[in-house]
């Protein structure tokens, strides 16, 4: 199946051009520009499918608002740029049931119309839940998310919510006319959630009834990241949403970047010991065992010697695949350069000497294969510590008897 596209409708060439290439800068999906009535309404009509359309509203050969209808006829979801701002126009775009209007006063709101088609295409994978108990306004809500294109779940009943937020975790949850419900006020509500998820993680914004502030301030302070007047306009409820789900994965991004190693993904050596200190006092708690495993290339100067940096780069990238196969269930981290540390749960030693071979004569056996450079491990273990810091340190002294062995091989320190 071809892969849906963005279409741009815009009748001056050098406008199309600026919208395409900033478009362009964000997505790898194909993009169709058509620059009157007539073209677009020949790609729609030859089959192509759009996903998500940035248009002028004035084009050479159309009347009024005729663009929008073939849009909404085909229930292409439309981003209106337009050159002049007239009041009416926007409300009527609104009750068109657009995605959204933007003036094109400034390359500022060029970008922002470009970024929100941008956005509009991908919440087909965006996901909010709304809690709406029949509300009245919940029937619009759904209809508006609906136009964004997200994937949508309704709730009439909080117990079936908190139900499937055992399995399952939208990106924005939005409770809508929850004060309703008798014996349950939208702040016990929030006071559950927020027991289990923290904001970045679950995003909650809440309709606000009253002509104070007060309300909707107390409702933050008890944990909702925002909230929305029972007198919204679609654009403010937009704003909201997109705004509240775009920080959380702001949130999200910068996490991994602060916790992840950029080359491999695996953990970075604070979070990993942050990881392994908080798996060993669980284990310290309930029982049970581990292993801990240093794992180093050997000579892997003369590999990036003697086939360059990037090559290198390619070693590490693919020592860091077999590792994460080969301890699927354990703590993997990248504590510089060539070296790896792992720590995870088992019921006996065997078994994780046994991960250690098999990972041994993977890395012997397919190195060459795999990165145009034969190369092999030595690796290190331990099975017993108090701390994360001694059991590092018996792993690393296990994994110099494997260097001083003469380098290949496992070795293990009781
Ligand atoms: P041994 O068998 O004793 O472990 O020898 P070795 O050459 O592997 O040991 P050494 O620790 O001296 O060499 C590690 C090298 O790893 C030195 C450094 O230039 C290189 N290195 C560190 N980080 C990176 C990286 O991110 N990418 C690449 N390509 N090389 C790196
Ligand atoms: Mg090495
Ligand atoms: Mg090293």
């Amino acid at each position: 199946m071809t892969q849906a596209a963005f279409l741009i409708i815009e009748d001056q060439a050098s406008i199309a051009g600026l919208l395409k290439s900033e478009l362009a800068r964000l997505t790898d999906a194909p993009i169709e520009v058509c620059h009157d009535m007539a073209e677009a309404r020949t790609l729609i009509d030859s089959g192509r499918s759009i996903a998500v359309c940035l248009t002028g509203l004035q084009l050479p050969d159309s009347h009024e608002n005729e663009i929008i209808h073939l849009l909404k006829a085909h229930h292409i979801p439309t981003v209106v740029l337009t050159g002049t701002y007239k009041e009416a126009t926007r409300q009527e775009m609104f009750e068109l049931k657009v995605a959204d209007y933007v003036i094109k006063e400034s390359i500022a709101s060029i970008r922002y119309a470009v970024q929100m088609t941008h956005r509009l295409y991908h919440n087909a994978h965006r996901h909010v839940w709304l809690l709406g108990h029949g509300h009245r306004s919940s029937a619009r809500l759904l209809g508006m998310l609906r136009t964004h294109r997200y994937q949508v779940r309704a709730y009439d009943c909080t117990r079936t919510l908190l139900a499937d937020l055992k399995k399952d975790r939208p990106n924005l949850l939005v409770l809508d006319g929850t004060q309703t419900e008798p014996g349950n006020h939208t702040f016990d509500l929030i006071n559950a959630l927020r027991e289990h998820y923290v904001p970045s993680q679950l995003p909650i914004i809440a309709c606000e009834s009253s002509e104070t502030i007060s309300n909707a301030i107390k409702l933050m302070k008890y944990g909702v990241n925002d909230f929305y007047n029972t007198s919204f306009t679609p654009e403010e409820f937009y704003v909201r949403v997109n705004q509240n789900i775009e920080q959380a994965e702001v949130y999200h991004k910068i996490e991994r970047l602060s916790q992840r190693d950029s080359l491999t993904g695996l953990y970075n050596r604070r979070t990993f010991f942050a990881r392994a200190e908080a798996l060993l006092a669980e284990i310290r708690t309930k029982g049970g065992y581990f292993f801990a495993l240093m794992a180093d290339i050997d000579h892997f100067k003369q590999v990036n010697d003697n086939y360059g940096h990037q090559k290198g780069d390619d070693a590490i990238v693919f020592m860091a695949q077999c590792l994460t196969e080969v301890f699927s269930d354990a703590l993997v981290g990248r504590f510089g350069g060539e070296e790896f540390c792992v720590i995870g749960k088992i019921h006996d030693t065997r078994e994780a000497e046994q991960s250690a071979e098999t990972l041994r004569a993977r890395i012997e056996a397919d190195s060459k294969a795999e990165t145009g450079v034969a190369f092999t491990l030595s690796q290190g273990m331990t099975f017993s510590a108090q701390s994360v810091d001694e059991a590092v340190q018996k792993a690393d002294d296990a994994l110099y008897r494997s260097k001083e062995n003469g380098r290949n091989q496992v070795n293990a320190v009781f």
